[in-house]
């Protein structure tokens, strides 16, 4: 997966490109039906979720990179803790609800490199797979107490999204998207190991 340099810019720029378009069709799903995230108790990033491309662990590399050193071993240190407590939590047969290692005082600290995932997480969204199968997200517990009121609930479609995605994500990785194994990764343990080729 070693690509150009200039070739992955562009991708990477394409990339943000699609994460503010995600943030817009968000940010108008959320004020129809009034949620905001100011003063929530229920901080959704300890939620227990995977991501599954390559490009957008990547970039989420680029923007770890960009912080201080000791900026990084904090969150590398958090990461390989949150790794050890959700093995455990699982080999329980619990689901674990850990504080994402990126998350200060309930702020993301890498908000322009979070990954589609945790964009759309908040309202309920809607994406048609590529075999025709539709998959529904409710959104997270504030916002179906919102909309538990309405007659009607928009759903964010995010098909073309995750389309757009998973062409960048062809274009990012090449040919070997054939044999390299699928992504299915937490936030953490796309920290404790860098993406292959970068
Ligand atoms: S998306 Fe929902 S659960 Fe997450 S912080 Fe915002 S309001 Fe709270
Ligand atoms: S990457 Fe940011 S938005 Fe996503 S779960 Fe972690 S802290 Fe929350």
């Amino acid at each position: 997966m070693m690509r150009d340099k200039t070739f992955k810019s562009t991708l990477f720029g394409k990339l943000s490109q699609l994460y503010s378009e995600m943030a817009e069709a968000y940010n108008q799903a959320a004020g129809k039906i009034g949620l905001s995230c100011r003063g929530c108790p229920d901080n959704c990033c300890t939620s227990y979720f995977q991501h599954h491309t390559y490009i957008e662990w990547a970039y989420l590399w680029t923007g770890i990179r960009s912080c201080a050193e000791e900026k990084q071993r904090e969150f590398m240190n958090r990461a390989r803790e949150y790794v050890r407590q959700s093995r455990d939590l699982l080999n329980q047969g619990l689901s674990p609800r850990i504080m994402c290692p990126l998350n200060d005082n309930g702020l993301c600290q890498l908000y322009e490199y979070r990954l589609m995932i945790c964009r759309m997480h908040g309202v309920p969204n809607s994406l048609v797979r590529p075999d025709g199968k539709k998959m529904s997200f409710p959104g997270c517990i504030r916002c179906q107490e919102l909309y538990s009121h309405l007659e009607e609930v928009s759903v964010l479609d995010r098909t073309r999204f995750y389309r757009n995605l998973a062409s960048l994500e062809m274009a990012f990785v090449g040919p070997k998207i054939k044999v390299l194994p699928r992504v299915k990764l937490t936030l953490a343990d796309m920290l404790i190991q860098e993406p292959p080729g970068t």
